[in-house]
């Protein structure tokens, strides 16, 4: 095959091992800064504050409000801590919607950032911002949201949960499941997502069995870096639209949504690509079948139902699915849509 493409890399930093914490007075001197801010969801604060101590003078101090989906009125106070606290980056300790209050930060003064990612959904190496402000979701694309460097500290991933390692897990290979049949993938991220989607594949079921691995999560937290890093390369499709739209118009969480959902998904879109075919051979045969195969080995919800999803709404789910479509590589027909989510719903293994 002649290929022709075109490949912009984001620029990243990686500091990746077990115990590569111990590295970020380092980073944060390598930056050029010297008061720290460290952010965090409400439950993590006592991680964020031996953080803070760990940093010593250049730690600023702690702002642990961090929440789903980046509110605009979080940001807002924020801003005022970072202001208050005379702070020149930041250090975001956790999953997206901790990244998410630092990239916020970023987008408004510049700030760097640097992130320890705790769970596998990827959002540390994209240039791309989602937040909420009055109930609407919106997102933006821009070099100051890309984060300056990245931690991946196994160690610190020890603790999290099996549904949420799960469900982060398949999040990522959502990503790269996409990035495959991308209108502008290219070679690079095409190596990178199915190296990602293998790596996660042999780390999941390893965590669901033994939390505690630190091989398997050193594994999983390589292949969720490969995954993010092809969502922030390439454009997403009708995957992440329907996750965007159910999480946005009817509060379903983040990455469980995106679990359920994948395997209907591929399913539709195997039909007129062949991008997926080296996914049908990792998961025995068929993409949408043996992605839900491998969903339910794990555990991972299955059912739009059980995250309390009504019936009802299915009908608006499929509407506002087709407005304003992605490009996808098969055409967003209303019907087949509707179809795709009544599956989810019910959660029934994809034809
Ligand atoms: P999250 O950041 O919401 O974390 C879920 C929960 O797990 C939180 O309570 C958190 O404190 C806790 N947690 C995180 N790491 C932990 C650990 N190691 N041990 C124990 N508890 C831990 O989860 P998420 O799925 O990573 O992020 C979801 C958000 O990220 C959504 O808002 C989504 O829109 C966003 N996102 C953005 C992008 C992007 O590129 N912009 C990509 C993926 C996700």
């Amino acid at each position: 095959m002649l290929h022709s493409f075109l490949y912009t890399a984001n620029p990243a930093r990686i500091v990746f091992g077990p115990g590569c914490l111990s590295e970020i007075a380092d980073e944060v001197r390598h930056l050029g800064c010297s008061r720290a801010l460290v952010l965090s969801t409400p439950s993590r604060r006592e991680d964020a504050e031996r953080l803070n101590h760990q940093l010593g003078g250049l730690g600023a101090g702690v702002f642990s409000e961090a929440a789903m989906h980046t509110p605009v009125e979080v940001t807002e106070r924020a801003m005022e801590a970072y202001a208050q606290a005379g702070a020149d980056c930041v250090v975001a300790l956790g999953g997206g919607s901790t990244i998410g209050l630092g990239k916020a930060i970023a987008y408004r003064n510049e700030a760097p950032q640097l992130v320890v990612a705790t769970t596998y959904s990827g959002s540390e190496v994209t240039p791309i911002l989602g937040q909420t402000e009055n109930g609407e979701k919106t997102t933006r694309k821009h070099a100051s949201i890309l984060p300056e460097v990245v931690f991946y500290d196994a160690d610190l991933t020890l603790g999290l949960s099996i549904s949420m390692s799960v469900t982060s897990g398949l999040n990522a290979m959502a990503h790269a499941v996409e990035g495959l049949y991308a209108k502008d993938r290219n070679p690079i991220t095409d190596l990178m997502a199915l190296e990602g989607i293998r790596a996660l594949k042999e780390a999941l079921p390893v965590i669901v069995k033994q939390p505690k691995s630190l091989e398997a999560r050193n594994n999983a937290l390589y292949g969720s870096w490969l995954c993010g890093t092809v969502l922030g390369t390439v454009g997403m499709a009708l995957h992440h639209k329907l996750c965007h739209t159910l999480g946005g118009s009817f509060v379903l969480p983040h990455a469980e949504t995106h679990a359920i959902l994948l395997p209907h998904t591929a399913a539709y879109n195997a039909l007129a690509t062949d991008a997926l075919a080296p996914v049908a051979e990792l998961f025995g045969g068929n993409p949408g079948g043996g992605l839900y195969d491998f969903a339910k080995l794990l555990g991972a919800p299955q059912s739009l139902k059980e995250l309390g999803f009504a019936e009802a709404d299915l009908d608006m789910a499929a509407d506002l699915a087709v407005q304003a479509p992605y490009w996808n590589p098969r055409p967003i027909e209303r019907e087949a849509v509707r179809e795709l989510l009544q599956r989810a719903w019910s959660g029934a293994r994809p034809e």
